[in-house]
């Protein structure tokens, strides 16, 4: 790198990873639908490699992550370059080996998937036996370092998944400490390897270093730093998504050579200040937030690097680089592409290749550009005066139910014993989706339209009624999605036409963008909820999606607080809810399945969490009439730890993912003395497995060795939008015979 002096060096610790047209998912679909060679898939895949190398080089960035590119997800790759391959997929080997352990073959599960940190990327979990024995397998790694060094020269700098961080995140059967003196020698070999290759610098990616309970690893982590410190090359430690609190003293003094640290999550500044920064160390501020898609405001990240620059540690500017905060894979591509939004908010919009531009106008100082575009926006999108009001006017009545649950339980709908319900959605069939497509593109109407959502709804709600299930749901044939189809009716949210990104493996989603005050001019779920109860004298259950979840599977805005965001979200559903009331709805339901996952990465940042999410919660659900039963659901959910918080939203009843946890969720909440009504699935709706009605009686008869008859419902574990009917029907009429023999056993099934 050569240095050019009072321009600071930039860096960036990842890139987009799926194409800028999704090439790489169409190449992943096709190959495992066996419709393109693999040597095919791997010629899709480097060229989309090459393509962010050159954006990155072009766009002037000083050093570039490269290695973090992965056909379907990293952690993954590193598991089998450390040969950790579990003993069911030992048979295989290459490409076929990786997608087993990604997707699984019939009758070998996949490894387990789950979040990366607080982030919508899913990992694939290592499973590491007690007597495993790593094994070096480096040869793509080193190739595909080898071919960026053609491309970007001393520019490249290779990016590694840190030994402490690979463990963490790993399913562990022997002590971590244990682990990693195993895989050292290993990291030895491959940074060697690496300077072979004439590499000076590679990046540690360690963002494990931020999660609470760190300290009990201190001794780990230091032995591994130091066993790696005269490997042969410079050692640049990443940690994200958090500042590293109490772990900052002796993090920062692990001998490595640059340390590159969050500046847009926790309080990294206010660390660096209080306790100062080690001599000789370059630090990388990630002050380009590689997880929103806003545009940087100048002033803010100016003022933070006035503070730094005042700091003694960095009077030689040398000492501090710019950087992204994480990798930019959590953000679409381009902003630029974006040209059926409004000009004003496509200019504060910045997608991957906008943060590389960022980064270059920050080391050079040009901001007057970023400053107009964000005068220019707020302009355009000014505050809704009423919705600010409202939100100030709140008062903690707001956020209560008008009886407790004792007193309105008895004014609520009467069902029989063990009442049956399901989660919400129907099978999405090709039916379905081929009728939004026409409405999409102007072939049908909006009233012929409606009347074939209306058809299948009739259809579901006869199915309902036929099986004898006892709260019916309308099946939401007219939601491409849980979160979009809100979005939709209210105002404040933005769409865009090619932001995808990657969920996990060939998985995209393109979250809306919140980025106003958000109101609902119109009733958003009224009319289907009316057409679905006017076929069946059974009630049926009001179907919305949570403030929390709409806000955490969007990109939120940044200039207001999230709980203000949730809290306009929390009053437009309160009004929705009204109007259902007024449409005959006796029950509604308030899903948040992200709730669970929107838990902060330290500890000591949930409470607060956890109160905006419940409050905005019960905003949404304190008004209802005390004669509406409240339910909500919630999937993913090990709520061992935050059960106060689910008791603390006062649903009348709340259905659960259970079956893959084998009652353990069901377990918690009654060891906790939940004390209201509880719905565990009583069979995994993610397997095309038909559950037989012996299976599910067997289920009721553990549910009630924890809760009394009267709190259980039973429904399915989530929405059936992705199964056949061929599957739903025979798997609703297991449950029901199961139910029937219980009732019978119970009560003689008398209505309670
Ligand atoms: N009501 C939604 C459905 O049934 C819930 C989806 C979810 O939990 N993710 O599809
Ligand atoms: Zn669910």
């Amino acid at each position: 790198m050569d240095i050019v002096t009072d321009r600071m060096q930039t860096q960036t610790l990842g890139y987009p990873r799926i194409g800028r047209d999704r090439e790489l998912k169409r190449a992943l679909e096709s190959t495992w639908a066996g419709k393109l060679q693999p040597s095919k898939l791997l010629e899709v895949f480097d060229g989309v490699v090459e393509d962010g190398w050159i954006a990155q080089r072009d766009a002037g960035v000083d050093a570039i992550a490269v290695g973090g590119e992965s056909l379907y997800d990293h952690v993954l790759d590193w598991t089998i370059r450390f040969g950790l391959i579990p003993d069911r997929f030992r048979g295989l080997a290459g490409l076929d080996r990786t997608f087993a352990m990604a997707r699984g073959l019939p009758g070998v599960p996949a490894l387990e998937m789950t979040k990366w940190f607080d982030t919508n990327y899913h990992y694939l979990v290592p499973e590491v036996d007690a007597d495993a024995v790593p094994v070096a397998d480096f040869g793509d790694y080193l190739a595909l370092i080898e071919r960026a060094y053609a491309v970007l020269g001393a520019r490249a700098v290779p990016v590694v998944l840190g030994p402490f961080t690979f463990l963490r995140l790993s399913h562990l059967a022997a002590p971590l400490g244990a682990m990693l003196d195993r895989l050292l020698p290993l990291y030895r070999e491959l940074l060697a390897a690496l300077a072979r290759l004439g590499v000076t610098e590679v990046q540690m990616h360690e963002p494990a270093l931020v999660l609470s309970g760190v300290a009990a690893f201190r001794d780990d982590v230091e032995r591994a730093y130091a066993g790696l410190a005269d490997a042969g090359v410079r050692l640049n430690l990443v940690t994200y998504f958090d500042d590293l609190g109490e772990a900052y003293p002796w993090v920062v003094d692990l001998p490595v050579d640059v340390i590159s640290l969050d500046f847009t999550r926790g309080e990294t500044l206010p660390l660096i200040e209080t306790h100062g920064w080690p001599a000789g160390k370059v630090l990388a501020a990630g002050v380009v937030d590689g997880r929103s898609i806003w545009r940087v405001r100048p002033d803010t990240v100016g003022a933070v690097l006035r503070r730094l620059r005042a700091l003694p540690a960095f009077q030689p500017a040398g000492r501090l680089r710019l950087s992204t905060s994480s990798s930019l894979q959590h953000v679409p591509h381009s902003a630029a592409r974006e040209t059926a939004l409004p000009e004003a908010l496509r200019n504060v919009l910045a997608f991957a290749d906008e943060k590389l531009a960022e980064l270059e106008m920050l080391a050079g100082g040009d901001v007057a550009r970023a400053n107009a575009a964000w005068a220019t926006f707020e302009a355009f999108a000014p505050a809704d005066g009423v919705v600010r009001e409202r939100v100030a006017a709140l008062t903690p009545t707001d956020f209560q139910r008008v009886l407790p649950y004792e007193e309105r339980r008895p004014l609520q709908v009467v069902l029989p014993l063990l009442p049956m319900t399901t989660i919400g959605s129907f099978p999405q069939t090709r039916e379905v989706r081929q009728l939004r497509a026409r409405h999409t593109r102007g072939e049908i109407t909006s009233a012929e339209y409606e009347a074939g959502i209306d058809a299948l709804t009739a259809y579901a709600i006869g199915v309902q009624d036929g099986l004898g299930l006892d709260m019916l749901v309308h099946g939401e044939f007219e939601r491409t999605d849980m979160v979009e189809f809100f979005a939709q009716k209210l105002t404040g949210f933005a769409f865009t036409q090619h932001g995808w990104v990657q969920s996990f493996g060939s998985r995209c989603v393109r979250p809306p963008i919140i980025y106003a005050d958000i109101a609902r001019p119109t009733p958003m779920t009224v009319r289907e909820f009316a057409v679905a109860q006017s076929f069946t004298e059974k009630p049926v259950k009001g179907m919305l999606t949570g403030p929390v979840t709409i806000i955490n599977w969007s990109y939120p805005r940044t200039d207001i607080p999230r709980h203000e965001i949730a809290y306009q979200l929390g009053l437009a559903l309160r009004d929705e809810i009204a109007d259902l009331e007024a449409a005959g709805a006796k029950a509604v339901q308030v899903d948040e399945p992200a709730l669970r996952e929107g838990l902060p990465l330290k500890r000591e940042r949930w409470d607060a969490y956890l109160a905006w999410a419940t409050g905005a919660f019960r905003l949404a659900t304190g008004k209802a009439l005390p004669e509406t039963q409240v339910h909500t659901h919630m999937c993913y959910s090990e709520f061992g730890e935050i059960l106060e918080a689910i008791d603390g939203l006062d649903a009348d009843v709340i259905s659960i993912e259970n079956a893959r946890s084998d009652d353990v969720t069901l377990g918690e909440l009654a060891a906790y003395g939940y004390p209201r009504e509880v719905g565990p699935g009583v069979y995994d709706i993610h397997s095309p497995v038909v559950p037989t009605a012996a299976f599910v009686e067997e289920k009721l008869r553990s549910f009630l060795r924890h809760l009394a008859p009267e709190r259980i419902w039973v429904n399915p574990d989530c929405g059936l939008k992705t199964r056949a009917w061929a599957e739903v029907l025979p798997s609703l009429q297991a449950m029901v015979t199961a139910v029937v023999r219980l009732r019978t056993e119970l009560d003689g099934g008398d209505a309670r």
